[in-house]
């Protein structure tokens, strides 16, 4: 299918400052060189540990963020060119889900108000017509339209995710940034929230980037899954492809740690536990982000790293274990050959 975000050498780099004189000593390799797409009409996963640069990387495709570098293009749009109005004209087609719907959802406002604040600033409809459109939300959303005249406080955790969700739907977007948009609900409700996006995905054709640190959960809703360390994404595949047969020993160990629902797989599969915490992105290892943590480590991973490339249709990975199979394989063949 057709692309409708292409990620080129994304970086987002912060600065770090020190002293009275705010010198800079330093910077923060947040998102540090991603090169990926996403097709039309698909939810692309992204997952990793806390920290690793997944909601840096939603913020800065959306433009909640100035990237330090590199291209995002939006339905042939590159959004990090662009500044003023006509930054403000490309907002409505690309929306986020927060994590924690409270703090863009402001207390002394009526629902209603909150789902049509969008629309009152992107859209030239009349008073009637804003109504009418935050009626057909409340509705898409499952809140029922009595509760619009109710301020955010007198909702449960899973309702005000509706409001935010109706919120973002409000202009018709195309990409849906979804920041952990369960996280923070009870396991109870988290389902209901899931479904209902993926309900609200098939009808409206929406393309989603998923970001969580939940792989169980990436596993039943997305298409393909990328997969961060340290501000680099180390490897991206189709779902299937990804969760049976992973290539980067970082994913190998994440997918380690997930209990399967198979107890014959569960009984003989490998725990990898990592040794040692994540490095500082302001100090991240020479050579490939993940040698200081892989029980895989080679001398040539601590020098050169390793390049993001396709290894297999559509999978792709950062390792030089890849690179050395191939090698290995390539001198095979030229032997037997
Ligand atoms: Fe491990 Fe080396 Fe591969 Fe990095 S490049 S993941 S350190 S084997
Ligand atoms: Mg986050």
């Amino acid at each position: 299918s057709d692309t409708l975000v292409e990620v080129r050498d994304l970086r987002m780099y912060f600065p770090i400052y020190k002293g009275v004189l705010r010198r800079k000593v330093g910077e923060v390799k947040a998102v540090d060189d991603l090169n990926f797409d996403i097709k039309a009409g698909e939810t692309l996963g992204l997952v990793g540990e806390s920290g690793c640069g997944k909601s840096t990387t939603g913020r800065a495709i959306l433009r909640l963020y100035d990237p330090t570098s590199g291209s995002v293009s939006i339905d042939g749009t590159d959004v990090v060119q662009l500044e003023g109005n006509d930054l403000r004209a490309q907002r409505p087609q690309m929306q986020m889900i927060f994590q924690d719907p409270q703090a863009c959802l402001n207390p002394r406002m009526k629902v209603a108000d909150i789902i049509a604040e969008p629309l009152r600033e992107h859209s030239d409809m009349s008073a009637e017509q804003r109504r009418e459109r935050v009626n057909e939300l409340m509705d898409a959303v499952g809140l029922a339209r009595r509760f619009a005249n109710r301020y955010p406080h007198e909702f449960s955790g899973g309702q005000r995710q509706r409001i935010g969700i109706a919120r973002a739907l409000a202009l018709n977007p195309k990409f849906i940034v979804c920041d952990e948009p369960i996280a923070a609900l009870d396991v109870s409700i988290q389902a209901q929230v899931v479904n209902l996006l993926e309900d609200l995905q098939k009808e409206l054709g929406l393309t989603y980037l998923f970001i969580s640190h939940d792989l169980s959960m990436v596993r039943h809703l997305a298409t393909r899954v990328a997969v961060m360390y340290l501000g680099k994404i180390v490897e991206l595949a189709p779902r299937a492809d990804l969760y049976n047969r992973p290539k980067h020993p970082y994913t190998q160990a994440l997918l380690s740690a997930v209990p399967t629902p198979d107890p014959t797989v569960e009984a003989t599969r490998k725990h990898i536990i990592l040794q040692g915490d994540v490095p500082s992105p302001a100090k991240p290892p020479k050579g490939c982000n993940f040698c200081t943590r892989c029980p895989a480590v080679m001398p040539i991973c601590k020098e050169v790293e390793p390049t993001f490339k396709e290894h297999g249709a559509g999978h792709f990975a950062a390792c030089h274990l890849l690179e050395q199979d191939q090698s290995e394989a390539g001198e095979l063949s030229q032997k037997q050959a």
